[in-house]
């Protein structure tokens, strides 16, 4: 590509934007790198009307990033409950602390120092610093990657290290060098209201001159898909102990590995019913089995047996220590859930 046709891009992307680009979105309003990564990291994997709640319960009780290091960890996690991938609330706790420990409460202006915090990679450093900072960054989220793939017809899996750089070369080279908050914005609203995953609006779209998917009628071939594997199924029953006030037994679970440093309900085998709680000394009531649920990971799929059962009494030397709780229903405890858990404990209300 030469350097005319870069700048024709971005000219093209940029006039589209000063009259359909969004402009109001909650973290745009007063866009400090603070509130520009916060948004960024919510906005990874969920989609901006989800978002927006939790981003200004977010920011009323965090709104710097001073307040976020000082938070509890459970506190973070419970803002974030429902919004999945929690490793994204720990990394951005973590990394709430580096900032105010080693960078004095200030945002790094450089693209390398912010992809060294946790949780940014390099899509994300260029967002915070193009948009908050004005510095010159291409970013490839995944609305990025579905324009650039169909617009130049770049083949294969977006994910696959080949594929990658390629498009990490030409959105360096498109990125202008001026404006380049208002690119980076109208890349990202593109992708999300323009060229979307399906039935993408091609008729309003300011590329649709030179988009070689649509002048190929393929666009449905872009971005190239995932190769396929089918996820194996692992089978485990949680416990719904209560006792006799209705609250419900949770156990925290280690900081890594899923649902990590949530609360949930204790697991053991479904062909092992009790064995989990038996050794606690619970004077337990008959388990009921409740109607199985699925929580489907990346990597698998997680069917889950609930079994209800009633404690008779409390006993002071398992719970409310750092690892056990007695939740309350009415959700007034103000902790992470893992999202089935949530499902499970909401179910049990209505
Ligand atoms: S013309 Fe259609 S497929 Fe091509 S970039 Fe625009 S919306 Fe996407």
């Amino acid at each position: 590509m030469t350097e005319q046709e870069a700048v024709t891009f971005a000219r093209t992307v940029l006039d589209w934007f000063a009259d359909n680009g969004r402009k109001e979105l909650p973290w745009q309003v007063d866009p400090t790198p603070y509130r520009v990564w916060v948004s960024e990291i919510m906005l990874q994997q969920t989609q901006v009307q989800t978002v927006i709640p939790y981003y200004q319960r977010f920011m009323d009780r965090f709104p710097s990033v001073n307040d976020l290091a000082s938070a509890p960890q459970d506190q973070v996690l419970h803002l974030w409950t429902g919004l999945g991938y929690y490793a994204r609330a720990r990394n951005l706790h973590k990394a709430a602390h580096q900032i105010t420990a080693e960078h004095n409460a200030a945002f790094p202006a450089d693209i390398e120092t912010l992809e060294s915090l946790p949780g940014i990679g390099r899509s994300t450093a260029g967002a915070i610093a193009a948009l908050s900072m004005g510095i010159r960054a291409p970013i490839l989220d995944g609305n990025v990657k579905r324009v650039l793939t169909r617009c130049f017809a770049i083949a294969g899996w977006p994910e696959q290290a080949k594929v990658k750089s390629q498009l990490w070369d030409l959105a360096e080279s498109l990125t202008p060098h001026k404006q380049v908050a208002d690119y980076t914005q109208a890349m990202m609203d593109l992708g999300a209201t323009v060229c979307t995953r399906s039935r993408p609006d091609c008729e309003h779209c300011p590329l649709s001159q030179q988009c070689l998917a649509k002048a190929r009628n393929e666009i449905t071939l872009y971005p190239g898909k995932k190769p396929k594997k089918t996820l194996p199924t692992k089978t485990i029953a949680m416990y719904i102990l209560q006792d006799g006030d209705g609250n419900v037994l949770l156990e925290k679970r280690p900081p890594s590995g899923i649902w990590g440093s949530l609360y949930s309900l204790p697991e053991g085998q479904v062909d092992d019913k009790e064995a989990v709680l038996a050794n606690q000394a619970y004077p337990l009531s008959k388990a009921k089995e409740l109607r199985p649920i699925r929580h489907t990971f990346s990597h698998y799929h997680l069917d889950i047996t609930p079994v209800k059962l009633t404690a008779r009494n409390r006993y002071p030397n398992v719970a409310e220590n750092d690892r056990w709780l007695w939740y309350p229903l009415d959700h007034s405890q103000q902790v992470g859930l893992a999202a089935p858990v949530k499902k499970l404990l909401t179910s049990l209300t209505n």
